[in-house]
Protein backbone atom coordinates (compact mmCIF):
# COMPACT_ATOMS: atom_id res chain seq x y z
CA UNK A 1 0.00 0.00 0.00
CA UNK A 2 1.31 3.54 -0.72
CA UNK A 3 0.74 6.25 1.77
CA UNK A 4 0.05 9.64 0.42
CA UNK A 5 1.68 12.33 2.58
CA UNK A 6 1.98 15.87 2.35
CA UNK A 7 5.42 17.53 2.34
CA UNK A 8 5.67 21.12 3.60
CA UNK A 9 9.69 22.28 2.56
CA UNK A 10 9.19 24.77 4.58
CA UNK A 11 11.82 27.65 3.90
CA UNK A 12 15.16 28.84 5.22
CA UNK A 13 16.99 25.66 5.72
CA UNK A 14 13.32 23.63 5.48
CA UNK A 15 13.85 22.93 2.33
CA UNK A 16 17.19 21.01 2.88
CA UNK A 17 16.34 19.33 6.17
CA UNK A 18 12.95 18.07 5.19
CA UNK A 19 15.00 16.45 1.39
CA UNK A 20 17.52 15.19 3.57
CA UNK A 21 14.74 13.39 5.85
CA UNK A 22 12.78 12.54 2.89
CA UNK A 23 15.89 10.54 0.96
CA UNK A 24 16.57 8.95 3.95
CA UNK A 25 12.53 7.73 4.40
CA UNK A 26 12.35 6.85 0.95
CA UNK A 27 15.48 4.71 1.14
CA UNK A 28 13.54 2.17 4.29
CA UNK A 29 11.78 1.25 1.36
CA UNK A 30 8.39 2.02 2.60
CA UNK A 31 6.21 3.67 -0.72
CA UNK A 32 5.27 7.16 -0.05
CA UNK A 33 4.08 9.62 -2.67
CA UNK A 34 4.46 12.99 -1.38
CA UNK A 35 2.56 15.63 -2.48
CA UNK A 36 4.57 19.11 -2.24
CA UNK A 37 2.99 22.05 -0.41
CA UNK A 38 4.29 25.27 -0.17
CA UNK A 39 3.26 27.86 2.62
CA UNK A 40 5.51 30.75 3.79
CA UNK A 41 6.64 33.91 3.19
CA UNK A 42 7.83 32.94 0.05
CA UNK A 43 4.22 32.04 -1.73
CA UNK A 44 2.87 35.11 -0.35
CA UNK A 45 3.20 36.86 -3.78
CA UNK A 46 2.11 33.93 -5.59
CA UNK A 47 -1.01 33.25 -3.09
CA UNK A 48 -1.83 36.40 -1.59
CA UNK A 49 -1.18 34.09 1.75
CA UNK A 50 1.51 32.45 3.83
CA UNK A 51 -0.55 29.26 4.25
CA UNK A 52 -2.61 28.68 1.12
CA UNK A 53 -6.09 26.92 1.90
CA UNK A 54 -4.67 24.04 -0.51
CA UNK A 55 -2.34 23.48 1.94
CA UNK A 56 -4.75 22.61 4.78
CA UNK A 57 -6.92 20.85 1.97
CA UNK A 58 -3.86 18.37 1.66
CA UNK A 59 -3.48 17.52 5.25
CA UNK A 60 -6.69 17.07 6.11
CA UNK A 61 -7.37 14.50 2.69
CA UNK A 62 -3.42 12.92 3.88
CA UNK A 63 -3.92 13.29 7.15
CA UNK A 64 -0.65 13.16 7.58
CA UNK A 65 1.94 15.51 6.78
CA UNK A 66 5.55 15.92 7.72
CA UNK A 67 7.01 19.91 7.69
CA UNK A 68 9.97 22.04 7.32
CA UNK A 69 10.11 25.03 9.86
CA UNK A 70 8.73 28.60 7.91
CA UNK A 71 10.01 31.86 9.12
CA UNK A 72 7.65 34.51 11.07
CA UNK A 73 8.52 37.30 9.68
CA UNK A 74 8.29 40.36 12.69
CA UNK A 75 6.31 43.53 12.30
CA UNK A 76 4.50 42.16 8.95
CA UNK A 77 1.64 41.23 10.77
CA UNK A 78 1.15 38.34 9.50
CA UNK A 79 -0.01 35.31 11.56
CA UNK A 80 2.36 32.69 12.10
CA UNK A 81 1.98 29.93 9.73
CA UNK A 82 2.68 27.13 12.28
CA UNK A 83 0.05 28.62 15.10
CA UNK A 84 -2.88 28.97 11.74
CA UNK A 85 -1.81 25.04 11.00
CA UNK A 86 -2.55 24.19 14.74
CA UNK A 87 -5.65 25.64 15.09
CA UNK A 88 -7.01 25.15 11.69
CA UNK A 89 -6.42 21.26 12.14
CA UNK A 90 -7.21 21.26 16.09
CA UNK A 91 -3.66 19.70 16.57
CA UNK A 92 -4.63 19.44 20.20
CA UNK A 93 -1.33 17.20 20.87
CA UNK A 94 2.18 18.11 20.97
CA UNK A 95 4.22 15.24 21.63
CA UNK A 96 8.29 15.82 22.00
CA UNK A 97 10.58 12.78 22.79
CA UNK A 98 13.82 13.64 24.45
CA UNK A 99 16.09 10.74 23.49
CA UNK A 100 20.00 10.40 24.07
CA UNK A 101 21.82 9.36 21.16
CA UNK A 102 25.48 8.57 21.65
CA UNK A 103 27.91 10.59 20.11
CA UNK A 104 25.50 13.74 20.81
CA UNK A 105 27.20 16.51 22.81
CA UNK A 106 25.43 16.72 26.18
CA UNK A 107 25.27 16.54 30.56
CA UNK A 108 23.17 13.72 30.38
CA UNK A 109 23.49 10.42 28.75
CA UNK A 110 20.60 8.25 30.43
CA UNK A 111 17.61 10.10 28.96
CA UNK A 112 14.29 8.06 26.70
CA UNK A 113 11.24 10.27 27.37
CA UNK A 114 8.49 12.08 25.86
CA UNK A 115 6.96 14.99 26.65
CA UNK A 116 2.78 15.00 26.19
CA UNK A 117 2.08 18.83 25.92
CA UNK A 118 -2.34 20.13 25.48
CA UNK A 119 -1.65 22.68 22.81
CA UNK A 120 -5.10 24.55 22.50
CA UNK A 121 -6.01 25.37 26.27
CA UNK A 122 -4.51 27.17 29.22
CA UNK A 123 -2.82 30.51 29.51
CA UNK A 124 -1.93 30.27 25.59
CA UNK A 125 -6.21 30.18 24.90
CA UNK A 126 -5.43 33.88 23.69
CA UNK A 127 -8.11 35.05 26.18
CA UNK A 128 -5.89 38.18 27.79
CA UNK A 129 -7.34 41.93 28.72
CA UNK A 130 -4.83 44.40 28.64
CA UNK A 131 -4.14 46.56 31.97
CA UNK A 132 -6.16 50.37 31.52
CA UNK A 133 -8.66 48.99 29.31
CA UNK A 134 -12.25 49.87 30.22
CA UNK A 135 -13.18 45.55 30.24
CA UNK A 136 -10.01 44.92 32.09
CA UNK A 137 -11.22 47.58 34.69
CA UNK A 138 -14.96 45.86 34.40
CA UNK A 139 -13.28 42.47 34.98
CA UNK A 140 -11.58 43.46 37.71
CA UNK A 141 -15.13 45.02 39.33
CA UNK A 142 -16.89 42.04 38.20
CA UNK A 143 -13.87 39.18 40.15
CA UNK A 144 -14.53 41.05 42.98
CA UNK A 145 -17.68 41.00 43.36
CA UNK A 146 -17.74 37.21 42.87
CA UNK A 147 -15.00 36.06 44.62
CA UNK A 148 -14.25 38.55 47.00
CA UNK A 149 -10.82 39.00 45.96
CA UNK A 150 -9.57 42.63 45.08
CA UNK A 151 -6.52 42.38 41.91
CA UNK A 152 -5.01 45.55 41.48
CA UNK A 153 -6.46 48.62 39.15
CA UNK A 154 -3.26 48.80 37.08
CA UNK A 155 -3.13 44.73 36.26
CA UNK A 156 -3.14 42.76 33.01
CA UNK A 157 -4.79 39.57 32.63
CA UNK A 158 -4.39 36.44 31.15
CA UNK A 159 -7.12 33.61 31.55
CA UNK A 160 -6.37 29.64 32.56
CA UNK A 161 -9.09 27.29 30.64
CA UNK A 162 -8.82 23.54 31.89
CA UNK A 163 -11.85 21.72 30.15
CA UNK A 164 -12.79 18.49 31.04
CA UNK A 165 -13.22 17.37 27.69
CA UNK A 166 -9.61 18.47 26.81
CA UNK A 167 -8.00 16.98 29.88
CA UNK A 168 -9.84 13.79 29.21
CA UNK A 169 -8.63 13.69 25.24
CA UNK A 170 -4.93 14.77 26.17
CA UNK A 171 -4.49 12.40 28.78
CA UNK A 172 -6.06 9.67 26.84
CA UNK A 173 -3.38 10.45 24.34
CA UNK A 174 0.01 10.10 26.65
CA UNK A 175 -1.54 6.32 27.63
CA UNK A 176 -2.43 5.04 24.26
CA UNK A 177 0.86 7.12 22.97
CA UNK A 178 2.52 4.92 25.76
CA UNK A 179 0.64 1.87 25.09
CA UNK A 180 1.50 1.93 21.55
CA UNK A 181 5.30 2.82 21.80
CA UNK A 182 5.76 0.22 25.03
CA UNK A 183 6.31 3.22 27.57
CA UNK A 184 5.74 2.03 31.61
CA UNK A 185 4.71 5.06 32.89
CA UNK A 186 3.11 8.73 32.45
CA UNK A 187 3.38 11.41 35.18
CA UNK A 188 0.85 14.02 35.53
CA UNK A 189 2.37 16.99 35.81
CA UNK A 190 0.49 20.13 37.74
CA UNK A 191 0.55 22.79 40.60
CA UNK A 192 -2.92 21.27 41.80
CA UNK A 193 -2.20 22.08 45.26
CA UNK A 194 -2.07 25.70 44.60
CA UNK A 195 -4.55 25.65 41.34
CA UNK A 196 -6.99 23.72 42.33
CA UNK A 197 -10.20 24.55 39.88
CA UNK A 198 -7.82 24.14 36.63
CA UNK A 199 -4.57 21.87 37.95
CA UNK A 200 -6.89 20.36 40.26
CA UNK A 201 -9.54 19.53 37.59
CA UNK A 202 -6.49 18.33 35.49
CA UNK A 203 -5.27 15.90 38.29
CA UNK A 204 -8.56 14.91 39.10
CA UNK A 205 -9.36 13.82 34.69
CA UNK A 206 -6.33 12.06 34.66
CA UNK A 207 -6.88 9.69 37.59
CA UNK A 208 -9.88 9.19 35.83
CA UNK A 209 -8.53 8.12 32.91
CA UNK A 210 -5.18 6.41 34.74
CA UNK A 211 -8.08 3.61 35.70
CA UNK A 212 -8.43 2.67 32.22
CA UNK A 213 -5.15 1.60 31.58
CA UNK A 214 -3.83 -0.64 34.49
CA UNK A 215 -0.99 -1.70 32.44
CA UNK A 216 0.75 1.60 32.74
CA UNK A 217 1.83 3.28 35.80
CA UNK A 218 0.29 6.72 36.67
CA UNK A 219 2.21 9.21 38.72
CA UNK A 220 1.39 12.29 39.83
CA UNK A 221 3.95 15.03 40.52
CA UNK A 222 3.68 18.93 40.71
CA UNK A 223 5.79 21.02 38.89
CA UNK A 224 8.27 22.18 40.81
CA UNK A 225 9.38 19.04 42.03
CA UNK A 226 9.36 17.62 38.64
CA UNK A 227 11.88 20.51 37.33
CA UNK A 228 14.26 19.53 39.95
CA UNK A 229 14.12 15.83 39.84
CA UNK A 230 14.23 15.94 35.40
CA UNK A 231 17.83 17.96 36.23
CA UNK A 232 18.90 15.26 38.69
CA UNK A 233 17.54 11.85 37.43
CA UNK A 234 15.76 12.41 34.20
CA UNK A 235 16.33 8.50 33.25
CA UNK A 236 13.32 8.26 35.97
CA UNK A 237 11.00 9.22 33.61
CA UNK A 238 9.02 8.38 30.84
CA UNK A 239 5.69 9.97 29.22
CA UNK A 240 5.01 13.28 30.89
CA UNK A 241 1.73 14.75 30.41
CA UNK A 242 1.39 18.57 31.09
CA UNK A 243 -1.28 21.67 29.98
CA UNK A 244 -0.08 23.91 27.37
CA UNK A 245 2.15 26.40 29.58
CA UNK A 246 3.99 23.65 31.61
CA UNK A 247 4.77 21.75 28.68
CA UNK A 248 6.23 24.36 26.35
CA UNK A 249 8.80 24.85 29.04
CA UNK A 250 9.58 21.52 30.26
CA UNK A 251 9.43 20.07 26.91
CA UNK A 252 12.14 22.56 25.87
CA UNK A 253 14.18 21.86 29.20
CA UNK A 254 13.67 17.94 28.27
CA UNK A 255 15.47 18.83 24.83
CA UNK A 256 18.41 20.45 26.85
CA UNK A 257 18.79 17.33 28.33
CA UNK A 258 19.71 15.69 25.45
CA UNK A 259 21.86 17.96 23.24
CA UNK A 260 19.76 20.95 22.16
CA UNK A 261 16.83 21.80 19.43
CA UNK A 262 19.11 20.32 16.59
CA UNK A 263 18.08 16.52 17.34
CA UNK A 264 14.95 17.64 18.87
CA UNK A 265 11.66 15.83 16.88
CA UNK A 266 7.90 16.86 17.32
CA UNK A 267 4.61 15.86 16.43
CA UNK A 268 1.26 17.64 16.38
CA UNK A 269 -1.80 15.49 16.73
CA UNK A 270 -5.12 16.12 15.96
CA UNK A 271 -8.48 13.84 15.73
CA UNK A 272 -8.31 13.80 11.63
CA UNK A 273 -4.51 14.83 11.42
CA UNK A 274 -0.95 14.30 12.19
CA UNK A 275 1.69 17.11 11.29
CA UNK A 276 5.49 16.16 11.80
CA UNK A 277 7.91 18.56 12.27
CA UNK A 278 11.05 19.62 14.01
CA UNK A 279 11.25 21.57 16.78
CA UNK A 280 14.06 24.11 15.66
CA UNK A 281 12.93 26.93 13.49
CA UNK A 282 14.07 28.48 10.27
CA UNK A 283 17.89 29.11 10.98
CA UNK A 284 17.65 31.10 8.68
CA UNK A 285 21.88 32.32 8.42
CA UNK A 286 22.13 28.66 7.56
CA UNK A 287 19.60 28.61 4.79
CA UNK A 288 21.07 27.62 1.12
CA UNK A 289 24.55 26.57 2.71
CA UNK A 290 24.11 22.51 3.30
CA UNK A 291 24.92 23.05 6.85
CA UNK A 292 21.95 22.28 9.04
CA UNK A 293 21.56 19.43 10.85
CA UNK A 294 18.48 17.16 9.35
CA UNK A 295 18.40 14.29 12.61
CA UNK A 296 15.50 16.49 13.92
CA UNK A 297 13.61 16.54 10.87
CA UNK A 298 14.66 12.82 9.99
CA UNK A 299 13.47 12.03 13.71
CA UNK A 300 10.17 13.48 13.46
CA UNK A 301 10.02 11.64 9.79
CA UNK A 302 10.41 8.68 11.79
CA UNK A 303 8.08 9.26 14.48
CA UNK A 304 5.85 9.35 11.16
CA UNK A 305 6.82 6.25 9.92
CA UNK A 306 5.47 4.50 13.63
CA UNK A 307 2.24 6.58 13.58
CA UNK A 308 1.87 5.04 9.59
CA UNK A 309 2.71 1.35 11.50
CA UNK A 310 6.17 1.49 9.97
CA UNK A 311 7.99 -0.10 13.18
CA UNK A 312 10.17 -1.91 11.48
CA UNK A 313 11.44 0.83 8.57
CA UNK A 314 11.22 3.31 11.91
CA UNK A 315 13.72 1.36 13.46
CA UNK A 316 16.10 0.61 11.01
CA UNK A 317 16.04 4.43 10.11
CA UNK A 318 16.99 5.48 13.59
CA UNK A 319 19.80 2.93 14.01
CA UNK A 320 21.29 3.60 11.21
CA UNK A 321 21.00 8.01 12.36
CA UNK A 322 22.42 6.48 15.75
CA UNK A 323 25.06 4.92 14.25
CA UNK A 324 25.79 7.74 12.05
CA UNK A 325 25.65 9.97 15.20
CA UNK A 326 27.96 7.70 17.05
CA UNK A 327 30.84 7.29 14.62
CA UNK A 328 30.57 11.04 14.28
CA UNK A 329 32.50 11.17 11.00
CA UNK A 330 29.76 11.97 8.46
CA UNK A 331 27.56 14.45 10.75
CA UNK A 332 27.02 17.94 10.75
CA UNK A 333 29.32 20.66 12.69
CA UNK A 334 26.76 21.11 15.44
CA UNK A 335 27.41 17.28 16.27
CA UNK A 336 31.23 17.29 16.18
CA UNK A 337 32.96 17.86 19.81
CA UNK A 338 33.72 21.33 18.84
CA UNK A 339 31.15 22.35 16.87
CA UNK A 340 34.24 22.44 13.74
CA UNK A 341 34.11 20.81 10.46
CA UNK A 342 31.53 17.97 9.66
CA UNK A 343 29.79 17.12 6.56
CA UNK A 344 26.72 18.78 4.88
CA UNK A 345 23.10 17.90 5.51
CA UNK A 346 23.06 16.07 2.12
CA UNK A 347 26.02 14.18 2.89
CA UNK A 348 24.64 13.18 6.69
CA UNK A 349 21.51 11.97 4.57
CA UNK A 350 23.73 9.98 2.18
CA UNK A 351 25.97 8.34 5.43
CA UNK A 352 22.39 7.36 7.01
CA UNK A 353 21.42 5.59 3.57
CA UNK A 354 24.95 3.75 3.50
CA UNK A 355 24.69 2.96 7.00
CA UNK A 356 20.78 1.18 6.53
CA UNK A 357 22.05 -0.18 3.63
CA UNK A 358 25.04 -2.31 5.64
CA UNK A 359 23.01 -3.26 8.14
CA UNK A 360 20.09 -5.27 6.07
CA UNK A 361 20.57 -7.87 9.35
CA UNK A 362 18.39 -4.91 11.17
CA UNK A 363 15.65 -5.82 8.22
P1 LIG B 1 16.04 28.62 15.05
O1 LIG B 1 15.74 27.29 15.64
O2 LIG B 1 15.72 28.81 13.62
O3 LIG B 1 17.57 28.97 15.23
C1 LIG B 1 18.24 29.11 16.46
C2 LIG B 1 19.69 28.64 16.28
O4 LIG B 1 19.68 27.23 16.40
C3 LIG B 1 20.27 28.91 14.89
O5 LIG B 1 20.97 30.09 14.84
C4 LIG B 1 21.18 27.75 14.69
O6 LIG B 1 22.44 28.04 15.26
C5 LIG B 1 20.58 26.65 15.48
N1 LIG B 1 19.87 25.65 14.68
C6 LIG B 1 18.52 25.51 14.55
N2 LIG B 1 18.25 24.45 13.77
C7 LIG B 1 19.44 23.92 13.41
C8 LIG B 1 19.81 22.81 12.60
N3 LIG B 1 18.91 22.01 12.03
N4 LIG B 1 21.12 22.55 12.41
C9 LIG B 1 22.04 23.32 12.99
N5 LIG B 1 21.77 24.38 13.77
C10 LIG B 1 20.47 24.69 13.98
O7 LIG B 1 15.29 29.72 15.96
P2 LIG B 1 15.03 31.27 15.70
O8 LIG B 1 16.26 31.90 15.15
O9 LIG B 1 14.45 31.77 16.95
O10 LIG B 1 13.89 31.30 14.61
C11 LIG B 1 14.10 31.52 13.21
C12 LIG B 1 12.74 31.56 12.52
O11 LIG B 1 12.13 30.27 12.61
C13 LIG B 1 11.75 32.54 13.14
O12 LIG B 1 11.09 33.21 12.10
C14 LIG B 1 10.80 31.67 13.91
O13 LIG B 1 9.52 32.23 13.99
C15 LIG B 1 10.79 30.42 13.06
N6 LIG B 1 10.40 29.20 13.80
C16 LIG B 1 9.61 28.33 13.14
C17 LIG B 1 9.25 27.15 13.76
C18 LIG B 1 8.37 26.20 13.00
O14 LIG B 1 8.24 26.31 11.80
N7 LIG B 1 7.75 25.24 13.66
C19 LIG B 1 9.70 26.84 15.04
C20 LIG B 1 10.54 27.75 15.69
C21 LIG B 1 10.89 28.94 15.05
Amino acid sequence: MTYTVTLIPGDGIGPEVTEAARRVIDATGVPIDWQIEEAGADVMDKYGTPLPDRVIESIRRNGVALKGPITTPIGTGFRSVNVALRAALDLYANVRPAKYFAGVRSRYHDVDLVVVRENTEDLYAGVEFEMGKPETEKLIADLAALSGKKLRPDSGISIKPISVSGTQRIVTYAFEYARANHRQKVSAVTKANIMKFTDGLFLHVARQVAERYPDIEFQEVLIDNMCMQLVQRPEDYDVLVLMNLYGDIVSDLCAGLVGGLGVAPGANIGTSAALFEPVHGSAPKYAGQNKADPTATLLSGIMMLRHLGEEDAANRAEAALAEVIKENKDVTYDLKPDRRGGVGTSEMADAIIRQMEKAPALR
